[in-house]
């Protein structure tokens, strides 16, 4: 599996995965169709599918333009606002690209229909694809959801996937996201080094993107309400009140 990382817009990502033995692709969030259609062209790939993380227009906004660069893609999402979509799923649906496989992931709560994609291959570390619902370092807005459904996205869906998951999200938000994690949890070794590791990646203009699942179990907030250190924090005493705190907390959060 290769995974092409498209910059786009202020801060979004939009990501080519392609199966190499096929040549088959599909693209994630593809609001740029113009870079999408250049990067298909550079690889050689055979692109026919489109995974939409969910519905917001800097995600879902090139749809309708890039159905019409290319014939017969098929859609996906979980979100009947989303432009163009021929494919809607739901957890526990999967498909494939060429020889890798896509499953997806039900993540409601920063929209209600927000999906993530887990995609695997044969000797291939795996990769999630979490839109904005995971960031390196923090997680979407609770603009559908409530504090319940981002613990159970972040905790019991994405959190039990293997821990050298590869975590590719949807913007480059990861230096203002660790600057938080830090008031958090000011001991914090993990997001102490990660800091300086995205500040020299930004310095460079190159992504902090993919993160792994351990990385963002030992620098990410969102995913850490369970210890002690985020709760205390927090001054709560259960994991989805912590969750519910340090999102309030952070919607205010003037690093
Ligand atoms: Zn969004």
């Amino acid at each position: 599996m290769k995974v092409q990382i498209l910059p786009a817009l202020q801060d979004n990502y939009m990501y080519l995965i392609i199966d190499e033995a096929s040549k088959e692709a599909a693209i994630v969030d593809p609001v740029d169709p113009d870079a999408v259609f250049k990067a298909v062209h550079e690889n050689q790939v055979n692109l026919r599918k489109v995974l939409t993380t969910h519905h917001h227009w800097d995600h879902a906004g090139g749809n309708e333009n890039l159905v019409k660069k290319f014939q017969h893609l098929e859609v996906y999402g979980g979100d009947d606002r989303i432009g163009a979509l021929n494919r809607k799923i739901k957890t526990g649906d999967s498909f494939k690209i060429g020889n890798l496989i896509v499953k997806c992931l039900e993540t409601p709560c920063h929209t209600t229909g927000h999906i993530c994609y887990y995609v695997t291959g044969n000797e291939d570390t795996p990769a999630v694809f979490t839109g904005d619902t995971l960031f390196a370092g923090g997680c979407g807005r609770f603009f559908e959801g409530t504090a319940e459904q981002m613990h159970n996205a972040l905790i019991n869906v994405l959190g039990t996937l293997p821990d050298d998951t590869k975590v590719y999200c949807g913007h480059e938000y990861t230096e203002s996201n660790l600057k938080f994690a830090q008031h958090v949890e000011p001991n914090n070794e993990a997001i102490k080094q990660k800091i300086q590791w995205a500040r020299a990646q930004r310095e460079k203009k190159l992504p902090t993107i993919p993160s792994t699942i351990s990385e963002e179990k030992n620098t990410n907030p969102f995913m850490r309400v369970n210890e002690p250190s985020v709760m205390e924090h927090a001054r709560q005493n259960d994991a989805i009140a912590t969750m519910a705190a340090i999102r309030k907390e952070k919607d205010g959060f003037k690093g």
